[in-house]
């Protein structure tokens, strides 16, 4: 996956509460192209291979049950500069720090319920594209 790219998961409570099409809206139109995208729900055994790098923090058991709960929509998106932008669009992990009109500040909850993913990398976001979806269902 090239550099330009980063991914993004609207997790469950975002799903739930119907904020699919805002969230997707504000993605477009801060110029991210979407190149893959669906609805789908991950196994316990996903949630715990996807978040493995914080299986030691003491909130792990709950992201793991948070996260499977329910559907997610999983993206993978394309700008210049792709991973840095859509950190600073989604805003800080808790919303209570998150900059006014960040998707966090705006959807999610709380620290742990905080709407959206989004890579912190471009390495870990090709591995998790590759995660999610295989070479022919991105466009
Ligand atoms: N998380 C949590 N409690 C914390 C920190 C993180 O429940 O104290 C959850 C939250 O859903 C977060 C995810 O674990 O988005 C991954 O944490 P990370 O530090 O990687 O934050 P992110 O990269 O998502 O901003
Ligand atoms: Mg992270």
């Amino acid at each position: 996956m090239a550099t330009n790219r980063t991914f993004t998961m609207l997790k469950p409570d975002a799903v739930e509460k119907g904020h699919i099409g805002a969230i997707l809206e504000k993605i477009s139109a801060s110029g991210f192209r979407i190149v893959a995208l669906k609805l789908t729900q991950m196994t316990k055994a996903d949630a715990q291979a996807f978040y493995a790098i914080h299986s030691e923090r003491p909130f792990y058991g709950e992201l793991v049950e948070y996260m499977t709960r329910g559907p997610i929509v999983a993206a993978v998106l394309e700008k210049d500069n792709a991973v840095e932008d859509f950190r600073t669009l989604i805003g800080a992990t808790n919303p209570a720090d998150a900059a006014e009109g960040t998707i966090r500040k705006l959807y999610a909850a709380s620290i742990g319920e905080n709407a959206v993913h989004g890579s912190d990398s471009d390495e870990n976001a090709a591995i998790e594209g590759a995660f999610h979806f295989s070479g022919r269902d991105m466009f």
